[in-house]
């Protein structure tokens, strides 16, 4: 069970990779930019090839304001390398652009699934994990949980979940960043 749920795509969220041309605005200016997001980090240069000028990591760094407020943009606030906080205004060239980018964005910024060798007991009721009593994982803190403690099912916008999924007692009914703090 252990080796065929850590295939799942969400132990392998590093893997996540995009990159192509958007505009960014920060601070009412506009400059087109080569935007790559890989290994959980958005950076960007000037142009293909060029050395990347900034960067940060998605997870708990990085959250979606809004999206088309103007066509095909993202809104954002983000925590450079610096530790200061920017927003940012991410435009696309096209709407398959704009779909794509927001879609890998909230990706890159869900939790770290629990390692099912690691994780050898429920965080909510700290019972031992079986083949009776198996394990899940919250969508919302990434910790592994059991069943029963795991029963209910919210959608998650800000990662990308638009449907009902998983989420743990201790997570249900929290907003993200109410979350984040608690894990950090
Ligand atoms: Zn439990
Ligand atoms: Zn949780």
């Amino acid at each position: 069970m252990g080796h065929k749920q850590s295939k799942h795509p969400e132990f392998h969220r590093d893997r996540l990779k995009k990159e192509g041309y958007v505009t960014i605005i920060s601070h009412n200016k506009e400059k087109r930019r080569w935007l790559v997001l890989s290994d959980r980090k958005l950076c960007y240069s000037l142009s293909l090839g060029t050395p990347p000028k900034n960067s940060t990591i998605l997870n708990n760094k990085f959250r979606v304001i809004s999206e088309n407020s103007s066509p095909n943009s993202i809104e954002c606030y983000l925590v450079n390398k610096k530790g200061k906080t920017q927003q940012w205004t991410i435009k696309c060239e096209t709407v398959q652009e704009f779909r794509a980018w927001s879609l890998i964005i909230k990706h890159a910024q869900r939790p770290n699934w629990d390692d099912p060798r690691g994780a050898l007991n429920c965080k909510v009721c700290n019972g031992k994990f079986s083949a009776m009593t198996r394990q899940h994982h919250c969508r919302k803190c990434g910790q592994a949980v059991c069943k029963k403690d795991s029963k209910l099912r919210e959608t998650i916008p800000e990662f990308g979940y638009d449907t009902r999924v998983r989420v743990c007692k201790m997570c249900a009914g929290k907003q993200i960043n109410e979350v984040s703090e608690t894990l950090t």
